[in-house]
Protein backbone atom coordinates (compact mmCIF):
# COMPACT_ATOMS: atom_id res chain seq x y z
CA UNK A 1 0.00 0.00 0.00
CA UNK A 2 2.72 2.32 1.43
CA UNK A 3 4.91 1.29 -1.59
CA UNK A 4 1.91 2.08 -4.25
CA UNK A 5 1.27 5.87 -2.46
CA UNK A 6 4.87 6.09 -2.73
CA UNK A 7 5.11 5.48 -6.89
CA UNK A 8 2.05 7.37 -7.09
CA UNK A 9 3.73 10.56 -5.66
CA UNK A 10 6.67 10.21 -7.87
CA UNK A 11 4.50 9.78 -10.59
CA UNK A 12 2.80 12.71 -9.89
CA UNK A 13 6.37 14.73 -9.75
CA UNK A 14 7.68 13.96 -12.48
CA UNK A 15 4.52 14.87 -14.32
CA UNK A 16 4.19 18.30 -13.12
CA UNK A 17 8.40 18.70 -13.44
CA UNK A 18 7.53 17.69 -16.85
CA UNK A 19 4.73 20.33 -16.76
CA UNK A 20 7.07 22.86 -15.40
CA UNK A 21 9.93 21.79 -18.12
CA UNK A 22 7.66 22.41 -21.29
CA UNK A 23 6.38 25.39 -19.27
CA UNK A 24 2.88 26.42 -18.00
CA UNK A 25 0.00 26.24 -20.91
CA UNK A 26 -0.75 29.19 -22.78
CA UNK A 27 -3.67 30.93 -21.70
CA UNK A 28 -6.26 31.56 -24.48
CA UNK A 29 -8.83 34.27 -24.91
CA UNK A 30 -11.61 34.06 -28.04
CA UNK A 31 -13.09 37.41 -29.82
CA UNK A 32 -14.21 38.66 -33.05
CA UNK A 33 -11.40 40.99 -33.84
CA UNK A 34 -7.79 41.26 -32.58
CA UNK A 35 -5.88 44.15 -33.38
CA UNK A 36 -1.76 44.14 -33.04
CA UNK A 37 -0.40 47.66 -32.14
CA UNK A 38 -2.17 50.19 -30.34
CA UNK A 39 -0.86 52.96 -32.29
CA UNK A 40 -3.09 55.83 -34.21
CA UNK A 41 -3.77 53.28 -36.75
CA UNK A 42 -4.80 50.26 -34.38
CA UNK A 43 -6.44 52.13 -32.19
CA UNK A 44 -8.86 53.77 -35.35
CA UNK A 45 -9.30 50.10 -36.49
CA UNK A 46 -10.29 48.68 -32.57
CA UNK A 47 -12.51 51.45 -32.08
CA UNK A 48 -14.44 51.69 -35.74
CA UNK A 49 -14.45 47.13 -35.35
CA UNK A 50 -16.04 47.79 -31.83
CA UNK A 51 -18.74 50.45 -32.85
CA UNK A 52 -19.32 48.00 -35.61
CA UNK A 53 -20.61 45.41 -33.05
CA UNK A 54 -17.56 43.01 -32.78
CA UNK A 55 -15.16 42.09 -29.70
CA UNK A 56 -12.05 43.46 -29.95
CA UNK A 57 -8.89 42.90 -28.33
CA UNK A 58 -5.99 45.03 -28.93
CA UNK A 59 -2.79 43.90 -28.06
CA UNK A 60 0.95 46.49 -27.63
CA UNK A 61 3.82 45.53 -27.21
CA UNK A 62 5.20 48.52 -25.60
CA UNK A 63 4.02 49.78 -21.28
CA UNK A 64 3.07 52.46 -22.78
CA UNK A 65 -0.18 52.81 -25.81
CA UNK A 66 0.69 55.59 -28.66
CA UNK A 67 3.83 54.14 -31.21
CA UNK A 68 5.25 56.65 -33.15
CA UNK A 69 1.95 58.53 -33.60
CA UNK A 70 2.65 60.12 -30.01
CA UNK A 71 5.85 61.75 -31.73
CA UNK A 72 3.70 63.24 -34.61
CA UNK A 73 4.59 66.94 -34.82
CA UNK A 74 2.91 68.36 -37.87
CA UNK A 75 -1.15 67.64 -38.48
CA UNK A 76 -3.38 65.82 -40.47
CA UNK A 77 -3.94 66.53 -43.69
CA UNK A 78 -7.79 66.69 -45.30
CA UNK A 79 -9.16 68.49 -48.36
CA UNK A 80 -12.37 70.02 -48.30
CA UNK A 81 -13.34 70.47 -44.72
CA UNK A 82 -15.57 72.60 -42.62
CA UNK A 83 -12.20 74.40 -41.59
CA UNK A 84 -10.92 75.22 -44.66
CA UNK A 85 -14.15 76.38 -45.36
CA UNK A 86 -14.32 78.45 -42.43
CA UNK A 87 -10.70 80.15 -43.24
CA UNK A 88 -11.42 80.55 -46.53
CA UNK A 89 -9.46 77.79 -48.28
CA UNK A 90 -10.48 76.35 -51.17
CA UNK A 91 -9.38 73.15 -51.91
CA UNK A 92 -10.20 69.63 -53.24
CA UNK A 93 -9.00 65.77 -53.00
CA UNK A 94 -8.06 65.55 -56.10
CA UNK A 95 -5.76 68.60 -55.90
CA UNK A 96 -4.43 66.94 -52.35
CA UNK A 97 -4.07 63.87 -54.53
CA UNK A 98 -2.19 65.46 -57.57
CA UNK A 99 0.15 66.74 -54.51
CA UNK A 100 0.26 63.58 -52.64
CA UNK A 101 1.57 61.57 -55.65
CA UNK A 102 4.10 64.44 -57.12
CA UNK A 103 5.41 64.60 -53.71
CA UNK A 104 5.94 60.38 -54.09
CA UNK A 105 7.72 61.23 -57.44
CA UNK A 106 4.27 58.94 -58.99
CA UNK A 107 5.80 56.23 -57.49
CA UNK A 108 2.78 55.83 -54.97
CA UNK A 109 -0.06 52.64 -55.81
CA UNK A 110 -3.00 55.56 -57.14
CA UNK A 111 -5.87 53.79 -55.63
CA UNK A 112 -4.26 53.78 -52.60
CA UNK A 113 -3.44 57.43 -52.67
CA UNK A 114 -7.26 57.95 -53.69
CA UNK A 115 -8.85 56.37 -51.53
CA UNK A 116 -6.79 58.36 -48.76
CA UNK A 117 -7.67 61.60 -49.98
CA UNK A 118 -11.64 60.91 -50.46
CA UNK A 119 -11.43 59.91 -46.91
CA UNK A 120 -9.34 62.23 -45.34
CA UNK A 121 -12.36 65.07 -44.31
CA UNK A 122 -14.45 62.51 -43.00
CA UNK A 123 -10.90 61.15 -40.70
CA UNK A 124 -10.82 64.92 -39.55
CA UNK A 125 -14.68 64.69 -38.98
CA UNK A 126 -14.58 61.28 -37.10
CA UNK A 127 -11.78 62.35 -34.69
CA UNK A 128 -13.31 65.63 -33.96
CA UNK A 129 -16.38 64.28 -33.34
CA UNK A 130 -14.67 61.86 -30.50
CA UNK A 131 -13.49 65.07 -29.28
CA UNK A 132 -9.73 66.07 -31.04
CA UNK A 133 -10.58 69.54 -31.78
CA UNK A 134 -8.41 69.33 -35.06
CA UNK A 135 -9.45 72.60 -36.29
CA UNK A 136 -6.21 74.73 -37.00
CA UNK A 137 -5.31 74.47 -40.79
CA UNK A 138 -1.53 74.82 -41.57
CA UNK A 139 0.28 74.55 -44.84
CA UNK A 140 3.13 72.10 -44.91
CA UNK A 141 5.91 71.42 -47.19
CA UNK A 142 4.77 70.21 -51.04
CA UNK A 143 0.79 70.81 -50.29
CA UNK A 144 -0.71 73.43 -52.62
CA UNK A 145 -3.10 74.09 -50.47
CA UNK A 146 -3.28 74.48 -46.13
CA UNK A 147 -4.41 71.11 -45.47
CA UNK A 148 -2.79 69.90 -42.15
CA UNK A 149 -5.27 69.78 -39.18
CA UNK A 150 -3.84 70.63 -36.06
CA UNK A 151 -4.86 71.21 -32.95
CA UNK A 152 -7.09 74.79 -31.97
CA UNK A 153 -3.40 76.65 -30.98
CA UNK A 154 -1.13 75.04 -33.48
CA UNK A 155 -0.19 72.21 -30.84
CA UNK A 156 1.21 68.34 -31.70
CA UNK A 157 -1.22 66.49 -33.62
CA UNK A 158 -0.11 63.24 -32.56
CA UNK A 159 -0.60 63.42 -28.39
CA UNK A 160 -3.95 65.04 -29.12
CA UNK A 161 -4.43 62.35 -31.63
CA UNK A 162 -3.60 59.15 -29.04
CA UNK A 163 -5.24 60.55 -26.02
CA UNK A 164 -8.15 61.05 -28.03
CA UNK A 165 -8.38 57.72 -29.57
CA UNK A 166 -7.34 56.07 -25.87
CA UNK A 167 -10.27 57.74 -24.47
CA UNK A 168 -12.42 56.46 -26.85
CA UNK A 169 -11.33 53.12 -26.77
CA UNK A 170 -11.84 53.33 -22.92
CA UNK A 171 -15.05 54.72 -22.87
CA UNK A 172 -16.39 51.75 -25.41
CA UNK A 173 -14.86 48.76 -22.98
CA UNK A 174 -12.01 47.75 -25.71
CA UNK A 175 -9.52 45.66 -24.00
CA UNK A 176 -5.79 47.01 -24.50
CA UNK A 177 -3.06 44.54 -23.62
CA UNK A 178 0.23 46.35 -22.99
CA UNK A 179 3.52 44.30 -22.86
CA UNK A 180 1.92 41.71 -24.45
CA UNK A 181 3.80 40.98 -28.18
CA UNK A 182 2.47 39.35 -30.65
CA UNK A 183 4.89 36.98 -32.57
CA UNK A 184 2.65 34.83 -34.58
CA UNK A 185 0.19 35.19 -36.92
CA UNK A 186 -2.12 31.89 -36.20
CA UNK A 187 -3.90 29.98 -39.50
CA UNK A 188 -5.86 26.95 -38.95
CA UNK A 189 -7.08 24.95 -42.25
CA UNK A 190 -5.83 27.99 -44.13
CA UNK A 191 -7.40 30.04 -42.18
CA UNK A 192 -6.50 32.93 -40.40
CA UNK A 193 -7.36 32.07 -36.80
CA UNK A 194 -5.75 34.85 -34.30
CA UNK A 195 -2.66 35.24 -32.81
CA UNK A 196 0.18 34.17 -30.48
CA UNK A 197 1.34 36.24 -28.02
CA UNK A 198 4.63 36.16 -25.20
CA UNK A 199 3.70 38.17 -22.31
CA UNK A 200 5.96 38.34 -18.68
CA UNK A 201 3.40 35.63 -17.63
CA UNK A 202 3.96 33.40 -20.36
CA UNK A 203 2.08 32.74 -23.75
CA UNK A 204 -1.12 34.53 -24.84
CA UNK A 205 -3.48 33.01 -27.03
CA UNK A 206 -5.44 35.49 -28.96
CA UNK A 207 -8.42 33.48 -31.22
CA UNK A 208 -9.86 35.77 -33.69
CA UNK A 209 -11.89 35.51 -36.68
CA UNK A 210 -9.80 38.59 -38.39
CA UNK A 211 -7.05 40.30 -37.55
CA UNK A 212 -5.60 43.57 -38.17
CA UNK A 213 -1.65 44.30 -38.12
CA UNK A 214 -1.03 48.23 -37.24
CA UNK A 215 2.42 47.51 -35.56
CA UNK A 216 3.82 50.68 -37.47
CA UNK A 217 7.64 50.55 -39.30
CA UNK A 218 10.57 49.21 -38.87
CA UNK A 219 12.88 52.73 -38.66
CA UNK A 220 13.91 51.56 -35.00
CA UNK A 221 15.75 48.26 -36.51
CA UNK A 222 18.81 48.70 -37.36
CA UNK A 223 18.90 45.36 -38.85
CA UNK A 224 15.89 45.53 -40.91
CA UNK A 225 16.66 49.06 -42.37
CA UNK A 226 20.06 47.89 -43.82
CA UNK A 227 18.69 44.22 -45.07
CA UNK A 228 16.17 46.74 -47.31
CA UNK A 229 18.48 49.82 -47.64
CA UNK A 230 21.82 48.81 -47.18
CA UNK A 231 23.19 52.54 -48.25
CA UNK A 232 21.59 53.62 -44.26
CA UNK A 233 24.15 51.65 -42.12
CA UNK A 234 24.92 53.73 -39.13
CA UNK A 235 21.72 56.17 -39.41
CA UNK A 236 20.43 57.04 -36.06
CA UNK A 237 16.55 57.21 -35.73
CA UNK A 238 13.92 59.16 -34.95
CA UNK A 239 11.67 56.74 -34.48
CA UNK A 240 10.40 55.16 -30.99
CA UNK A 241 12.22 51.80 -29.97
CA UNK A 242 9.09 49.70 -30.69
CA UNK A 243 8.90 50.40 -34.65
CA UNK A 244 11.02 47.09 -35.39
CA UNK A 245 8.55 45.94 -37.78
CA UNK A 246 7.06 42.88 -36.19
CA UNK A 247 3.99 42.61 -38.58
CA UNK A 248 5.67 42.81 -41.47
CA UNK A 249 8.37 39.98 -40.45
CA UNK A 250 4.81 38.38 -39.05
CA UNK A 251 2.70 38.79 -42.19
CA UNK A 252 5.43 37.98 -44.62
CA UNK A 253 5.89 34.38 -42.72
CA UNK A 254 1.73 33.51 -43.73
CA UNK A 255 2.53 34.65 -47.50
CA UNK A 256 2.27 38.58 -47.10
CA UNK A 257 3.34 40.43 -50.68
CA UNK A 258 5.38 43.55 -49.17
CA UNK A 259 5.44 46.62 -51.29
CA UNK A 260 8.21 49.31 -51.84
CA UNK A 261 9.41 47.85 -48.75
CA UNK A 262 12.98 49.80 -49.17
CA UNK A 263 11.10 53.02 -49.46
CA UNK A 264 12.52 54.77 -46.11
CA UNK A 265 12.21 58.47 -45.75
CA UNK A 266 15.25 60.10 -43.93
CA UNK A 267 15.99 63.04 -41.88
CA UNK A 268 19.06 65.01 -42.27
CA UNK A 269 19.08 67.03 -38.87
CA UNK A 270 18.54 65.00 -35.57
CA UNK A 271 20.09 65.09 -32.31
CA UNK A 272 21.98 61.56 -31.94
CA UNK A 273 21.12 59.43 -29.07
CA UNK A 274 17.68 61.53 -28.18
CA UNK A 275 16.62 61.21 -31.39
CA UNK A 276 14.94 64.50 -31.64
CA UNK A 277 14.78 66.25 -35.15
CA UNK A 278 16.26 69.45 -35.55
CA UNK A 279 13.61 71.30 -38.07
CA UNK A 280 14.96 72.31 -41.59
CA UNK A 281 13.74 75.68 -41.10
CA UNK A 282 16.77 76.74 -38.75
CA UNK A 283 18.98 75.55 -42.06
CA UNK A 284 16.31 77.87 -44.01
CA UNK A 285 17.06 81.19 -41.64
CA UNK A 286 20.47 80.48 -42.04
CA UNK A 287 22.14 77.92 -40.16
CA UNK A 288 25.54 76.85 -41.47
CA UNK A 289 26.83 72.77 -41.19
CA UNK A 290 30.55 72.31 -40.17
CA UNK A 291 32.60 69.49 -39.40
CA UNK A 292 34.68 68.67 -36.39
CA UNK A 293 37.86 71.08 -38.28
CA UNK A 294 35.41 73.30 -37.88
CA UNK A 295 35.01 73.35 -41.69
CA UNK A 296 31.64 73.60 -44.47
CA UNK A 297 31.11 71.04 -46.53
CA UNK A 298 28.05 70.80 -48.45
CA UNK A 299 25.08 72.91 -49.49
CA UNK A 300 22.89 72.93 -46.32
CA UNK A 301 19.84 73.06 -48.25
CA UNK A 302 20.64 70.35 -50.43
CA UNK A 303 17.76 67.73 -50.47
CA UNK A 304 17.41 65.46 -47.59
CA UNK A 305 19.50 62.41 -49.48
CA UNK A 306 22.40 64.44 -50.46
CA UNK A 307 23.03 66.28 -46.47
CA UNK A 308 22.28 63.04 -44.94
CA UNK A 309 24.65 61.49 -46.97
CA UNK A 310 27.60 64.42 -46.47
CA UNK A 311 27.31 64.86 -42.74
CA UNK A 312 27.63 60.92 -42.42
CA UNK A 313 31.00 61.32 -44.36
CA UNK A 314 32.35 63.35 -41.53
CA UNK A 315 34.64 62.55 -39.15
CA UNK A 316 32.40 60.94 -36.27
CA UNK A 317 29.27 60.54 -38.28
CA UNK A 318 28.12 63.95 -37.24
CA UNK A 319 28.34 67.41 -38.23
CA UNK A 320 27.40 71.11 -36.24
CA UNK A 321 24.62 72.62 -37.23
CA UNK A 322 26.09 76.28 -36.25
CA UNK A 323 23.78 79.57 -36.45
CA UNK A 324 23.28 83.57 -34.40
CA UNK A 325 20.76 85.15 -32.34
CA UNK A 326 19.33 86.10 -35.63
CA UNK A 327 18.76 82.78 -36.42
CA UNK A 328 17.16 82.46 -33.02
CA UNK A 329 14.85 84.97 -33.47
CA UNK A 330 13.34 84.31 -36.55
CA UNK A 331 12.61 81.00 -35.45
CA UNK A 332 10.22 80.24 -32.65
CA UNK A 333 11.17 76.32 -32.79
CA UNK A 334 14.55 77.26 -31.67
CA UNK A 335 13.07 77.83 -27.68
CA UNK A 336 12.15 75.04 -27.48
CA UNK A 337 15.02 73.62 -28.54
CA UNK A 338 16.97 75.55 -26.21
CA UNK A 339 14.29 74.72 -23.37
CA UNK A 340 15.64 71.48 -23.69
CA UNK A 341 18.65 72.47 -23.35
CA UNK A 342 20.04 71.02 -26.67
CA UNK A 343 22.09 73.89 -27.77
CA UNK A 344 25.79 74.77 -27.00
CA UNK A 345 25.87 78.95 -26.20
CA UNK A 346 28.71 81.39 -26.67
CA UNK A 347 29.54 84.77 -26.93
CA UNK A 348 31.71 84.53 -29.58
CA UNK A 349 32.71 82.12 -32.30
CA UNK A 350 35.91 81.80 -30.88
CA UNK A 351 34.61 80.40 -27.22
CA UNK A 352 31.57 78.16 -29.39
CA UNK A 353 34.56 76.58 -31.29
CA UNK A 354 36.56 75.57 -28.16
CA UNK A 355 33.08 74.50 -26.44
CA UNK A 356 32.61 72.12 -29.21
CA UNK A 357 36.42 70.61 -29.50
CA UNK A 358 36.92 72.70 -32.99
CA UNK A 359 39.09 75.23 -33.34
CA UNK A 360 37.67 78.52 -32.40
CA UNK A 361 39.99 80.44 -34.85
CA UNK A 362 39.14 78.20 -38.18
CA UNK A 363 34.97 78.21 -37.01
CA UNK A 364 35.35 81.90 -36.79
CA UNK A 365 37.45 81.98 -40.13
CA UNK A 366 34.62 80.01 -42.19
CA UNK A 367 31.90 82.11 -40.55
CA UNK A 368 33.56 84.85 -41.76
CA UNK A 369 34.09 83.88 -44.98
CA UNK A 370 30.49 82.25 -45.34
CA UNK A 371 29.19 85.87 -44.21
CA UNK A 372 31.09 87.51 -47.81
CA UNK A 373 29.41 84.89 -49.66
CA UNK A 374 25.90 86.04 -48.29
CA UNK A 375 27.26 89.80 -48.96
CA UNK A 376 28.27 88.97 -52.72
CA UNK A 377 25.63 86.27 -53.21
CA UNK A 378 27.66 83.29 -54.70
CA UNK A 379 29.25 80.55 -52.66
CA UNK A 380 31.83 79.08 -53.93
CA UNK A 381 32.69 76.37 -51.46
CA UNK A 382 29.58 74.48 -51.54
CA UNK A 383 27.59 75.91 -53.72
CA UNK A 384 24.64 77.08 -51.55
CA UNK A 385 21.48 79.11 -53.29
CA UNK A 386 19.78 80.39 -49.95
CA UNK A 387 22.27 82.85 -49.06
CA UNK A 388 19.84 85.30 -46.66
CA UNK A 389 21.31 85.98 -43.77
CA UNK A 390 25.13 86.61 -42.33
CA UNK A 391 25.64 84.72 -39.08
CA UNK A 392 27.03 87.49 -36.95
CA UNK A 393 24.78 88.76 -34.05
CA UNK A 394 25.56 87.23 -30.26
CA UNK A 395 25.40 85.05 -29.02
CA UNK A 396 25.93 82.05 -31.49
CA UNK A 397 24.42 78.65 -31.17
CA UNK A 398 25.37 75.09 -32.21
CA UNK A 399 24.06 71.85 -31.81
CA UNK A 400 25.30 68.51 -33.31
CA UNK A 401 23.32 66.44 -35.87
CA UNK A 402 23.72 63.66 -37.96
CA UNK A 403 20.67 61.71 -40.22
CA UNK A 404 18.50 59.44 -38.73
CA UNK A 405 15.48 56.99 -40.39
CA UNK A 406 12.30 58.69 -39.63
CA UNK A 407 9.64 57.14 -41.67
CA UNK A 408 9.65 53.87 -43.52
CA UNK A 409 7.04 54.46 -46.01
CA UNK A 410 7.06 50.62 -47.64
CA UNK A 411 5.35 47.85 -46.10
CA UNK A 412 3.07 45.46 -46.25
CA UNK A 413 1.29 45.17 -49.60
CA UNK A 414 -2.37 46.24 -49.50
CA UNK A 415 -6.08 46.97 -51.87
CA UNK A 416 -7.76 49.67 -51.01
CA UNK A 417 -9.74 47.46 -48.11
CA UNK A 418 -6.97 47.34 -46.01
CA UNK A 419 -6.73 43.57 -47.07
CA UNK A 420 -3.40 42.68 -46.75
CA UNK A 421 -2.12 41.07 -50.19
CA UNK A 422 -0.60 37.71 -51.34
CA UNK A 423 2.58 37.24 -53.82
CA UNK A 424 -0.25 37.16 -56.40
CA UNK A 425 -2.13 40.22 -55.23
CA UNK A 426 -5.11 38.26 -53.98
CA UNK A 427 -6.33 39.71 -50.20
CA UNK A 428 -5.19 36.75 -47.45
CA UNK A 429 -8.69 36.31 -46.18
CA UNK A 430 -9.25 37.58 -42.52
CA UNK A 431 -5.83 39.06 -42.31
CA UNK A 432 -5.81 43.24 -42.51
CA UNK A 433 -2.98 45.85 -41.97
CA UNK A 434 -3.15 50.01 -41.81
CA UNK A 435 -0.35 52.50 -41.23
CA UNK A 436 3.06 53.07 -41.55
CA UNK A 437 2.76 48.69 -41.66
CA UNK A 438 1.86 48.92 -44.75
CA UNK A 439 3.49 50.56 -48.08
CA UNK A 440 2.79 52.16 -51.56
CA UNK A 441 0.62 55.57 -49.97
CA UNK A 442 3.13 57.59 -50.00
CA UNK A 443 5.91 56.09 -52.82
CA UNK A 444 9.60 57.43 -52.54
CA UNK A 445 8.86 60.72 -50.24
CA UNK A 446 6.03 61.26 -47.79
CA UNK A 447 4.30 64.85 -47.30
CA UNK A 448 4.14 66.08 -44.16
CA UNK A 449 0.80 65.59 -42.93
CA UNK A 450 -0.08 62.58 -45.11
CA UNK A 451 1.07 60.06 -42.29
CA UNK A 452 -2.08 60.90 -39.90
CA UNK A 453 -4.33 60.94 -42.67
CA UNK A 454 -3.05 57.66 -43.70
CA UNK A 455 -3.26 56.13 -40.38
CA UNK A 456 -7.08 57.16 -39.40
CA UNK A 457 -8.48 56.57 -42.95
CA UNK A 458 -6.63 52.99 -43.29
CA UNK A 459 -7.30 52.63 -39.50
CA UNK A 460 -10.99 52.87 -39.83
CA UNK A 461 -11.20 50.85 -43.05
CA UNK A 462 -9.63 48.43 -41.51
CA UNK A 463 -11.86 48.02 -38.67
CA UNK A 464 -14.93 47.89 -40.42
CA UNK A 465 -13.73 45.40 -42.88
CA UNK A 466 -12.49 43.12 -40.22
CA UNK A 467 -15.59 43.48 -38.26
CA UNK A 468 -17.81 42.69 -41.32
CA UNK A 469 -15.56 39.82 -42.18
CA UNK A 470 -16.22 38.25 -38.66
CA UNK A 471 -19.63 38.29 -39.05
CA UNK A 472 -20.45 41.95 -37.24
P1 LIG B 1 0.88 53.75 -36.84
O1 LIG B 1 1.26 55.18 -37.01
O2 LIG B 1 0.87 53.00 -38.10
O3 LIG B 1 -0.34 53.58 -36.01
P2 LIG B 1 2.60 53.49 -34.55
O4 LIG B 1 4.07 53.42 -34.53
O5 LIG B 1 1.97 54.75 -34.06
O6 LIG B 1 2.09 53.11 -36.01
O7 LIG B 1 2.00 52.31 -33.66
C1 LIG B 1 2.35 50.98 -33.81
C2 LIG B 1 2.25 50.31 -32.45
O8 LIG B 1 2.40 48.90 -32.60
C3 LIG B 1 3.32 50.75 -31.45
O9 LIG B 1 2.73 51.17 -30.26
C4 LIG B 1 4.18 49.51 -31.28
O10 LIG B 1 4.78 49.41 -30.01
C5 LIG B 1 3.18 48.41 -31.52
N1 LIG B 1 3.79 47.12 -31.89
C6 LIG B 1 4.82 46.90 -32.73
N2 LIG B 1 5.10 45.59 -32.82
C7 LIG B 1 4.23 44.93 -32.02
C8 LIG B 1 4.02 43.57 -31.69
N3 LIG B 1 4.79 42.59 -32.17
N4 LIG B 1 3.02 43.27 -30.83
C9 LIG B 1 2.25 44.25 -30.29
N5 LIG B 1 2.41 45.55 -30.56
C10 LIG B 1 3.38 45.91 -31.41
Amino acid sequence: MIRKTSLMLTLILVVTLIGYAWGSPAKTINTDVVVVGAGGAGLTAAITAKEAGADVVVVEKMMIIGGNTLRATGGLNAAGTVYQDKAGIKDSPDVHYEDTMKGGRYENVPELVRTMVDNAAAAVEWLNDLGANLIQVNLSGGSTNARSHAPEGGGAVGPAVVMTLQNAAKERGIEVLTQTKAAEVLVEGGQVAGIRCETKDGELIVKAKAVVIATGGYGANPDMVVKYRPDLKGFATTNHPGATGDGIDMAIRIGAATCQIGSIQTHPTVVPVSGIMITEAVRGQGAILINREGKRFIDELQTRDVVSEAILAQEGGSAFLVFDQGVRERLKAIEDYANQGLLTEAGSLQELGDKLGVSGEVLAETVAGYNKFVADKSDPDCGRQHLDYELNKAPYYAVEVTPAVHHTMGGLAINTKAEVLDEDGKAIPGLYAAGEVTGGVHGANRLGGNAVADIIVYGRIAGAEAAAFSGK
